[in-house]
């Protein structure tokens, strides 16, 4: 479903990733763990085209994302286009970014019809759909301020679903919320992943990474030092620079 290819980000001198190789499968939950600084959110933004590679492609689909062949260069994608793309990648972000002055329901609308285009009438449809998904049909008429974070982060995830998305891409998702609202999330991310919806989750959760997710990949410095199953990752892989970063989480 989705493709990095030899991705490498940098910003002036500083080399953020350092060729970056991983494929995710449809239905596949993928997480992604490092260090603060390893690079995480960067290949994030970069897998969506929010940030532009400096070196490799990211495809989806099939098709590679924000730029395409002519002859045998590559050229940036009309901006029609790219929106169409990022559009199969639903982002949520550590900061829900809610509007204030708009209620649950019209949050979750307002991709669907400024961005998508969809006619109000199916739109609410999709969004009351979104929101009974994460839980909160009730709230729709609520607005964000009345609501605690978890329920926030939810409704950040309804904004996600509202776009049916091919995957949707997790920044920290938890890591903004007081630890007894984080298991009202996880526990949301974990049913859409029993729905087999595609998720790509930066987490530091490790947890939930180990007890969720079909493959986790360690980021360190930039480059991907390791990648396997939990089992891999959280047991018996030999790599000393996974076995210390674990560590500190058990
Ligand atoms: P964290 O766990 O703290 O969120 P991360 O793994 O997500 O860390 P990134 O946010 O991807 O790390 O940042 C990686 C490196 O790139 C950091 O050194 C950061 O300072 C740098 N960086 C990120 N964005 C920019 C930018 N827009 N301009 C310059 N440097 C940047
Ligand atoms: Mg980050």
């Amino acid at each position: 479903l989705l493709e990095v290819r030899d991705l490498h980000k940098s910003y002036g001198a500083l080399d953020v990733l350092k060729g970056i190789d991983l494929t995710v499968d449809p239905g596949e939950i993928v997480g992604f763990i490092g260090a603060s600084g390893s690079g995480k959110s960067t290949l994030l933004r970069c897998m969506n085209h929010m940030e532009v590679p400096t070196k490799g492609i990211v495809m989806l689909e099939g098709e590679i994302v924000g730029v395409t062949h002519k002859g045998d260069r590559l050229v940036p994608r009309p901006a029609r286009d790219l929106s169409q793309q990022r559009r199969k990648m639903a982002m949520v972000f550590q900061h829900f970014n809610l509007w204030p002055h708009k209620t649950t329901l019209e949050n979750v609308m307002e991709g669907p019809v400024t961005v998508q285009k969809i006619p109000k009438a199916e739109a609410r449809d999709r969004a009351l759909a979104a929101l009974k998904r994460v839980g909160l049909k009730e709230k729709a008429d609520t607005y964000p301020s009345r609501l605690s974070g978890g329920q926030q982060q939810r409704v950040g995830i309804a904004r996600a679903l509202a776009l049916q998305p091919q995957v949707i891409l997790f920044d920290e998702p938890t890591s903004a919320l007081d630890p007894e609202l984080v298991n009202e999330v996880l526990n949301v991310i974990r049913s859409l992943g029993e729905d087999g919806i595609t998720l790509v989750i930066v987490t530091h959760e490790m947890r939930f990474a180990r007890e969720v997710c079909d493959k986790v990949i360690f980021l360190d410095e930039g480059r991907v030092a390791d990648m396997g199953s939990p089992d891999h990752i959280f047991g018996t892989t030999e790599n000393p620079r996974t076995r210390a970063f674990v560590q500190n989480y058990f």
